[in-house]
């Protein structure tokens, strides 16, 4: 068993299993098995409605999971709540593509008829970080189960308790028994033996770039198909003619939500030099106003760090920027109040006088700290926004259309905002350029990851 440690006290919160590579054999065999049966007679309405049933649980027992993953990733409840009823949202999308996305009739040379279908993998193997729980959750498996694949999921060691109550709720909602199954422990154990394992067709993986690189060489041994959506350190680029209040705001949101411990985090803040002084004054403000404290109380804007091995692990970069000779301007200590006393809390934290081979300013750090830079131009500002191995998110504040949509085109990212710290659109795709991932996830292009095209031709002589 492996206990769970509450981030926000230091507390024990509950055990769990660690599952062992036989336990990760017997669910993908299960899987397997459930692929060839049942699940790929139901019709796809009816696979729909299932689909459906399930995000309407989800939202029925939304306080209950919402509370859970407070609990175990010690993030604000009500970002828990939004990220529920993102799941739940995410399911009813994909259930509607079931009986809508299909193959085509496709007028080919030949004199027969060639015609495409869209076939489901089979046994997809879905591996999660611990930052979003459920929403990632969600991301992978809706669009493997609407398109007839069975599902294994292997959550973060830290934080399955949401993954465990989703494997009930499936079997509740009707889905067939050995279609949707999730087995707990560690990465090295049970996530390395979902990647290897032969009759797995499909990995989908979230999390850090080194371990996705791992998964990907190992998927190569038998040419497994594999989506990754790795780490990030996103670019925010405010321009001197810019909404300044909302773009200090958004600088604020943007690099704080869950605690910095987002993908798509925009933890380099690149400002106009014209305004840079002024900029930076409101920001420091702005981040000491944020509201840390208990994630269970609806207040609170900020929790703790999921652990406190992360915990230090954002600490040595706080160190290192400091010998790096980049200013600490605020922050870079535990808060202060009753609330953070104990648990993994670590107070916004501002760098100033940084420059781009620090290792702050290139590596993800993962915790509510940024960087801040200046910029003379839009070409420099372009420039140390691709100075970068990843390219995931990112946003642009000016109330110049023609800049907006220029630099929204030369930044290499695969997700862009203009005036908007918004990442995450259900309906559209999400993903990672250079070391930041492969493929899309969300909107209908996820669909891709989750069906093998095939052909069959008909000769009519
Ligand atoms: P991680 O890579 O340590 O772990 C992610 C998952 O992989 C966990 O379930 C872990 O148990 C599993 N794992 C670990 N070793 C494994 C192995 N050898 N084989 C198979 N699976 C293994 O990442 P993390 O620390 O949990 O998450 C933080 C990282 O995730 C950050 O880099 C963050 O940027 C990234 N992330 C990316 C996105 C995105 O959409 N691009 C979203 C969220 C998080």
């Amino acid at each position: 068993m492996t206990e769970l440690i509450e981030p926000a006290t230091g507390e024990p919160l509950t055990s769990v299993a660690s599952g062992t590579a036989d336990d990760l054999d017997r669910a993908v065999r299960a899987a397997d098995r459930a692929f060839a049966g049942e699940w790929r007679r139901i019709h796809t309405r009816a696979r729909a409605r299932l689909l459906q049933k399930f995000a309407e649980l989800i939202r029925k027992n939304a306080d209950e999971l919402a509370r859970a993953e407070t609990r175990n990733v010690g993030k604000p409840i009500n970002d828990s709540r939004d990220e529920v009823g993102l799941a739940a949202n995410v399911f009813d999308y994909y259930a509607g593509t079931t009986n809508k996305v299909g193959g085509q009739t496709i007028p080919a040379a030949a004199p027969g008829v060639l015609m495409s279908f869209r076939e489901p993998v089979g046994v997809c193997g879905i591996i999660v970080p611990w930052n979003f729980p459920i929403a990632i959750t969600s991301w992978k498996s809706a669009p493997a189960l609407a398109m007839g694949n069975t599902v294994v999921l292997k959550p973060a060691e830290q934080t399955p308790l949401t993954a465990i109550r989703l494997a009930e709720l499936a079997l509740e909602a009707g889905i067939p028994e050995g279609v949707f199954q999730v087995v707990t422990g560690a990465g090295s154990v049970v996530g390395d033996a979902l990647v290897r394992h032969p009759l797995v067709r499909k990995v989908a993986f979230t999390g850090s770039t080194e371990v996705g690189r791992n998964v990907m060489r190992i998927a190569a041994d038998d040419i497994k198909r594999v989506s990754l959506e790795l780490g990030g350190k996103s670019a925010n680029l405010i321009f001197a003619d810019c909404d300044f209040e909302r773009a200090v705001d958004s600088a604020a949101t943007s690099s704080l939500g869950n605690a910095g411990q987002d993908c798509c985090a925009r933890s380099r803040i690149l400002v106009d030099e014209k305004i840079y002084d002024r900029f930076v004054a409101a920001l420091i403000e702005r981040f000491d106003r944020v509201r840390v404290g208990d994630p269970l109380s609806n207040a609170t804007e900020m929790g703790p760090l999921v652990s406190t091995a992360h915990l230090d692990r954002v600490m040595q970069y706080v160190e290192r920027g400091r010998s790096e000779g980049a200013t600490l301007a605020t922050g870079g200590r535990a808060p202060i109040g009753e609330d953070c006393a104990r648990g993994c809390y670590l107070a916004p934290t501002v760098f100033t006088d940084v420059t781009q081979d620090m290792m702050i300013t290139r590596e993800e750090i993962f915790g509510p700290v940024v960087t801040v830079m200046r910029f003379r131009d839009e070409d420099e500002a372009v420039r140390i926004a691709n100075d970068s191995i990843y390219g995931l998110s990112g946003s642009i504040w000016t109330r110049d259309i023609g800049r907006a949509m220029r630099v929204a085109r030369a930044v290499q990212t695969g997700n862009l905002s203009i005036n908007s710290g918004s990442s995450v659109h259900i309906e559209g795709p999400f993903g990672g350029m250079k070391q930041s991932g492969l493929g899309r996830e969300l909107g209908l292009q996820a669909l891709d990851h989750y069906t093998e095209w095939k052909s069959v031709y008909i000769d009519v002589s």
